[in-house]
């Protein structure tokens, strides 16, 4: 099997681990595979995201990889995947790498052969760029030190919110000791982590959510990565229906309104049914049971503010200060603050009378 050959297959193999929110993993090139626009240290580029090896030990139900899959086998030597890679360096303008495993023989020896490659790339290749490196889980303390010194990223994929949903998908997988215990060595690392949970039928939005929010405070992840279950063929879960995307879209709004407006886990519980976010937007239903009536945009403080739907921790910033010196009550005013009138109408009101109406609104 000629390099090209492995780049199709193991680059194909890659893209089940997720690097970012669907839109940010436009796919660059079919015809070699692996090769995606993502969003990497808050910069748009372009990834190698590739497997060293798609033979695995492990029994995961969900996965292509699993043991006693029929898909073509393939693995890179270490020179043959430097040498791809800065191939796709020089020729497609790829500027990252993503790099994750099968568990070929026991996660220690795959980890080595990625660390080989790594090390050519770091030392003989002097490429300086973004790498991204997948920890199997149960990989050596002294292996995970090794790859956090020469990677810009580390992530292990934690997959289930919790240890009794991953024992009806996993039997090789140890929760607590494979993937936390790794967590917590990486969170004391220079790297920065990530991870990644399938949403799938088993697991409720209620415990996803409870696990990111745990994530976040233990590890100081920078990063919860959703990935909906779409069903793989030849794998034991090929008949079970995919998950909604709208689904894997509310949890990353419910994770960014988390991270970056400290909404609490108890918020999202108080408007989930059987544990499940509502069809609509989260933030319009997390101010539907908020606010028992409109608030006074001209009185609101900050943290009723940040509450309105379209008004985030900046604009609700730039209404306080103009408030300072002026009074908000026309079309105009908020356009300059960037508020969309038709999301935030129904929860505010001015001088004391809420506008139901865009015409309501003084120009
Ligand atoms: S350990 Fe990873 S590659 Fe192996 S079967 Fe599980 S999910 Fe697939």
């Amino acid at each position: 099997m000629n390099i090209f050959e492995k780049a199709k297959i193991l680059g194909d193999g890659g893209r089940y681990d997720t690097c970012g929110p669907k839109s940010c993993e436009v796919k660059v090139r079919d015809s070699l595979g692996g090769i995606y626009h993502a969003k990497a240290e808050n910069k748009n580029c372009i990834l190698f995201k590739t497997l060293m090896s798609n033979s695995c030990s492990f029994d995961c139900k969900y996965c292509s990889n699993a043991k006693n899959s029929s898909k073509n086998k393939a693995e890179y030597t270490p020179k043959e995947l430097s040498s791809i890679f800065m191939y796709l360096v020089k020729n497609l303008k790829v500027e990252g790498l993503f790099l994750s495993s099968g568990i070929a023989a026991n996660p220690d020896k795959i980890t080595e052969k990625m660390l080989e490659a790594v090390k050519l790339l770091r030392y003989k290749e002097k490429f300086k760029g973004y790498i991204h490196f997948k920890v199997l889980p149960g990989t050596s303390y002294e292996l995970i030190k090794q790859a956090s010194e020469l990677s810009t990223r580390m992530s292990i994929n934690l997959e289930t919110p919790n240890k009794s949903i991953m024992s009806e998908l996993s039997t090789c997988k140890d929760y607590k000791t494979d993937i936390l215990r790794r967590q917590s060595w990486i969170s004391k690392m220079k790297t920065g982590q990530s991870t990644q949970m399938i949403i799938n039928n088993i697991s409720t939005d209620k415990d996803i959510i409870k696990m990111a929010d745990w994530e976040y405070k233990n590890f100081d992840l920078r990063r919860v990565f959703y990935s909906r279950f779409r069903p793989v063929k030849g794998t034991p879960l090929q008949n079970t229906p995919e998950e909604p995307l709208l689904r894997q879209n509310h949890l990353y709004n419910a994770d960014f309104l988390m991270r970056n407006y400290n909404f609490k886990v108890s918020e999202f519980t108080r408007i989930m049914d059987d544990g499940m976010l509502p069809r609509i937007d989260p933030k319009v239903a997390l101010a539907r049971e908020y606010f028992d009536s409109a608030v006074d945009i001209n009185q609101a403080s900050y943290y009723e503010l940040i509450r309105i739907p379209s008004i985030g921790p900046k604009t609700a910033q730039n209404i306080i200060s103009t408030r300072q010196t002026n009074t908000i009550t026309k079309t105009r005013d908020f356009t300059a603050l960037g508020i969309s009138i038709k999301r935030a109408a129904p929860f505010i009101k001015i001088n004391g009378y809420r506008q139901k109406m865009l015409s309501d609104f003084c120009s």
